[in-house]
């Protein structure tokens, strides 16, 4: 799908939103500036939660608890070896109460498992197409 604004994009988040359930892992594809953490945030509101939403560029993951549930915010762009994630201790996370989002799966390797949802984002100048696949069921 075609979304126009950032608006649009955290409408499409609250919309995946409904979707989730405990243990899912939802990768996100796609440029820096695609939309990826703003999709996140989305679907952040759209679980319910009421406060900020940090990129977790830096920090490379940002958790929440969210009416009870846990999700997980990771960002691998700066990930230069998989066996770093090994020591953040990331198949922890990847556990079947919570759920994840990973920007740059690409650099998690072998580490990550396949994922229930595939998010890919494509930036055409102020519009973004939108295309979220049901991983496992294809
Ligand atoms: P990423 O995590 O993919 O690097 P961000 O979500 O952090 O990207 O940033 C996307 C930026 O693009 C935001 O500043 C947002 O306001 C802007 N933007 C402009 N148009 C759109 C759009 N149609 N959908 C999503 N974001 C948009
Ligand atoms: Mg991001």
């Amino acid at each position: 799908m075609i979304i126009k604004d950032e608006r649009g994009m955290l409408e499409a988040g609250k919309q995946l939103a409904i979707q989730l359930k405990p243990g899912m892992l939802v990768f996100l594809v796609g440029d820096l500036g695609a939309g990826k953490t703003t999709l996140v945030r989305g679907v952040l509101q759209g679980l319910g939660h009421k406060g900020a939403v940090k990129s977790p560029t830096y920090n490379l993951v940002e958790p929440y608890t969210i009416n009870g549930r846990s999700v997980f915010h990771f960002d691998l762009y700066r990930v230069r070896d998989a066996e770093e994630l090994e020591y953040m201790g990331m198949r922890d996370y990847l556990n079947e109460a919570s759920i994840c989002f990973v920007e740059w799966p690409v650099n998690g390797g072998d580490l990550l498992p396949e994922p229930d949802f595939l998010v890919e984002i494509n930036i055409y100048g102020s519009e973004r197409e939108l295309l979220i696949s049901n991983y496992k069921g294809l």
